[in-house]
C-alpha cells in the first residue's frame, strides 16, 4: 500500500453498490470481517444519484468526501442487450466513467479501483489473452459501444497518473455470477439468465431453450471470490495497469457444460435444447490470470459446481426480490 493511502482510515464510495459485484463486496465487508477499523464504505444505487449526470455525481461525491473509490456503476447486460443497444451502451458508460474518475480526480480521491471486462479484448487475437493485449484490435462486433468505453477506463487511467500521478486502476473480471444477479431471461447474463429459465421449465414442466449452440467457451467467476478480490486490489495492488481477476485457462467451460450444472443443481429432468439460429457471441475470450498469481500464489477459488448451486438456492430463496 502506498505511503499515501495509509493516512488515515479510508471511506470507501462504491459505485454501482446495489448490483451483482457490490452486494458481494458488501457481503465481504460486512459479514466477513473485510472491514477494517475506522474505515467508512458507502454503496451507491443508481437511486441515490444517477452518475450519467455530472451535477449528480458531484453532488455525491460531495456528501460522501470518500478517500477511496470502487467504480463498479454501468450500464451491463447480456449479449442479446448489447446487440440491441450498443449507443447506449457507448454512450452511458463513456459518460458514467468520465464524471467518475473526474469527480474523484477533482475531490482529491486517492485511489480508484474501476472495473472493465473480459469482453473488451480484441475478437482477433492469440490465446490466452493478458493485461498487455487489450487495446491489440477491435473489439467483437457484438458488444463494441460497451468494449470501447470500458477500454476508456484504462486510457484515461493512464492520463490521470501521467498529468497527476494519481493511482488509478481497474480490474477485468471474466463471466461473473452470484446472488443479486440480474436474472432477466431477456437481458440477462448467460448463468443467471439460465438459472430462472431452468426454474421457469422445472415449474412448468416444459424445456429450456438455450440460445446459440452451447459451444462457445466461458471463465466463469463467483462474484464472492471477485469481490474479495477487488478489495484486495484496493489494499494492496499499486500498478496503474489493469489485474485480470479471473479462475484459470484450465476452468474455461462450454455453455453447454454450464447448462448441465444448473440443471443438475436445480434437479431440472427435462430437455435441454439448443438455438443454432441464435448468435452465439464471442466464441471464447480465454484470459490469462498468470498476473493475479504471480501476487497470490495461493489464491483458490470456489469451485463452479458449488457456487453454480449457492447462486441456484439464492434465486428459488429470494424470488420476490431477484431482478428478473
Ligand atoms: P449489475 O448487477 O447490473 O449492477 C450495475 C450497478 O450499476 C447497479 O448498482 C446499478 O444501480 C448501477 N448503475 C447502473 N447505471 C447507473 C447510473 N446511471 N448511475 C448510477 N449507478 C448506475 O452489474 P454488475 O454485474 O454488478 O457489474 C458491475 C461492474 O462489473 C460493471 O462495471 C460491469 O461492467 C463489470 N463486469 C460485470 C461482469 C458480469 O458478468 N456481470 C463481467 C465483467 C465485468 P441500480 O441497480 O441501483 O440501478
Ligand atoms: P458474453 O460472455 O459477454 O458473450 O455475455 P453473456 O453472459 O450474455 O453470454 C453469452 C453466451 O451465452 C453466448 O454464447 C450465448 O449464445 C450463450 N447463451 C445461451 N443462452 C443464453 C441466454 O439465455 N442468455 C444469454 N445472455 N446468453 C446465452
Amino acid at each position: 500500500m502506498g505511503s499515501e493511502m495509509k493516512a488515515g482510515p479510508m471511506r470507501v464510495l462504491v459505485t454501482g453498490g446495489s448490483g451483482l459485484v457490490g452486494k458481494a463486496i458488501e457481503h465481504v465487508v460486512e459479514q466477513e470481517g473485510g472491514k477494517l477499523e475506522g474505515e467508512e464504505w458507502i454503496f451507491l444505487s443508481s437511486k441515490e444519484a444517477d452518475l450519467v449526470d455530472a451535477g449528480q455525481t458531484r453532488a455525491v461525491f460531495k456528501k460522501y468526501r470518500p478517500t477511496h473509490v470502487i467504480h463498479l456503476a454501468a450500464k451491463v447486460g447480456g449479449l442479446y442487450l448489447h446487440m440491441k443497444e450498443n449507443l447506449h451502451f457507448l454512450r452511458d458508460n463513456l459518460k458514467i466513467n468520465d464524471n467518475v474518475l473526474q469527480t474523484a480526480h477533482e475531490t482529491g480521491v486517492t485511489k480508484v479501483v474501476s472495473c472493465l471486462s473480459s469482453c473488451i479484448f480484441p475478437d482477433k487475437t492469440t490465446y490466452p489473452i493478458d493485461e498487455k493485449m487489450m487495446h491489440n484490435g477491435p473489439p467483437h462486433d457484438s458488444n463494441f459501444g460497451y468494449s470501447h468505453a470500458k477500454r476508456m477506463i484504462d486510457v484515461q487511467n493512464r492520463a490521470y497518473f501521467q498529468q497527476y500521478g494519481h493511482r488509478y486502476t481497474a480490474v477485468i473480471p471474466t463471466n461473473v455470477f452470484g446472488p443479486y444477479d440480474n436474472f432477466s431471461i431477456e437481458n440477462g447474463h448467460v448463468l443467471s439468465a439460465l438459472v430462472h429459465k431452468t426454474h421457469k421449465a422445472k415449474m412448468e414442466g416444459t424445456h429450456v431453450h438455450v440460445c446459440g449452440s452451447g459451444d462457445p467457451r466461458r471463465q466463469f467467476i463467483y462474484s464472492l471470490d471477485l469481490g474479495r478480490l477487488i478489495i484486495w486490489v484496493l489494499r494492496e495492488y499499486e500498478e496503474i495497469e489493469p489485474i485480470i481477476l479471473s479462475v484459470g485457462e484450465e476452468d474455461e467451460i462450454s455453455i453447454k457444460e454450464a447448462v448441465d450444472m444448473i440443471a443438475e443443481a436445480l434437479d431440472f429432468q427435462g430437455k435441454i435444447l439448443f438455438d443454432s439460429s441464435q448468435s452465439d457471441g464471442q466464441v471464447k475470450k480465454t484470459a490469462s490470470n498468470s498476473k493475479l498469481r504471480r501476487y497470490l500464489p495461493d489464491l483458490t477459488f470456489t469451485p463452479l459446481k458449488e457456487a453454480i448451486k449457492m447462486t441456484c438456492d439464492w434465486f428459488i430463496a429470494n424470488y420476490d426480490i431477484a431482478r428478473t
